[in-house]
């Protein structure tokens, strides 16, 4: 491993020696390669209220290029791909606590209630009850979702990116995340974003080739279908899953051993296999793209929707 690869590597520094236009202020903890967009796009010290290509910031594609170079190869040389994970329905499901319907909220109240107690995202059950200025939401977390970012994290770095607004962002990704060991400051919002309604990765800072992505929606990523993997969306409550043509699983009550983040990880896993295995793909260069249908097609074939848990599973 080069030396480049053992250290972490320092974008501030990168960026002041080689931007001397920008007038910069980086905290010390500002040291992650791919925290570097979403930092900069929130930075108050840039004045970017809504992403990186602001002509006032004057960040050159070239320059943009090179980051995304480094911060890629920095990651391959910890044999890691990017991955970027949608947030709701993806990871959880939160709607407001009126929106249940009564049964729902007599089942639930008493049980989020006990995990909010009890400190946090310890609960058995995963549902969290939580205020903020605009009411009270309940949320589920996905089944199988800790087990998955244990998983991914070995073979990716992740990030989360969700049209949902930072505070939002921030409040759900401590339950799934509490320590930040698996995102760290990787969080985009909607603040972030540079086109509206849509999703892009002009706002992460990882070349294209070594992306993937993890989402329920697929029309939001117009540019990047080839990085894509939908997922089944995940609906625990009954609002709005009508409409999506899903059926809630606080109804049906199954766990998640049949699709949805148990399939995703399959073909995450065989994609990375692949991407690095010098027999089988691409020998840890060229572009993920050219896996992901072939991988998904594969995947989806040989386990189907009813898939039953991974080995590796509980
Ligand atoms: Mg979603």
């Amino acid at each position: 491993m080069s030396k480049s690869q053992q250290q972490p590597y320092h974008a501030h520094a990168h960026l002041k020696a080689t931007l001397p236009f920008v007038s910069l202020s980086f905290s010390n903890s500002f040291s992650e390669p791919s925290s570097f967009m979403a930092n900069l796009c929130r930075s108050t010290n840039f004045n970017l209220p809504s992403g990186f290509l602001q002509p006032s910031l004057r960040l050159s594609h070239k320059y943009t290029d090179q980051m995304r170079e480094a911060n890629t190869q920095a990651v391959l040389g910890l044999k890691k791909l990017h991955l970027i994970l949608d947030l709701d329905h993806t990871l959880l499901h939160t709607v407001r606590f009126s929106y249940l319907t009564p049964e729902e909220k007599k089942k639930l109240k008493a049980e989020a209630k006990r995990n909010m107690e009890g400190g946090g995202p310890a609960g058995s059950s995963d549902i969290f009850l939580d205020s903020t200025g605009e009411g009270f939401f309940i949320t589920k977390l996905r089944p199988f979702v800790r087990e998955f970012l244990r998983e991914a994290d070995k073979m990716f770095e992740l990030t989360v990116y969700t049209m949902g607004r930072r505070a939002y962002l921030s409040m759900k990704t401590k339950l799934l995340d509490p320590d930040g060991q698996y995102f760290g400051n990787r969080l985009i919002a909607r603040e972030d974003c540079t086109l509206k309604g849509r999703k892009s990765l002009d706002v992460v800072l990882a070349k294209e080739s070594n992306v993937l992505i993890l989402d329920d929606t697929v029309v939001v990523w117009p540019d990047h279908a080839e990085n894509l993997i939908p997922v089944e969306p995940f609906y625990y409550f009954s609002h709005g899953s009508q409409k999506r043509g899903v059926q809630p699983s606080i109804i049906h009550n199954k766990g998640e051993h049949e699709g949805g983040l148990v399939t995703a990880l399959r073909v995450l896993k065989e994609i990375h296999e692949r991407y690095f295995n010098s027999e089988l793909g691409l020998k840890g260069e060229g572009d993920v793209r050219e896996l992901v249908q072939r991988v998904q097609s594969g995947v989806r074939e040989r386990y189907g929707d009813q898939a039953a848990p991974p080995e590796d599973a509980p």
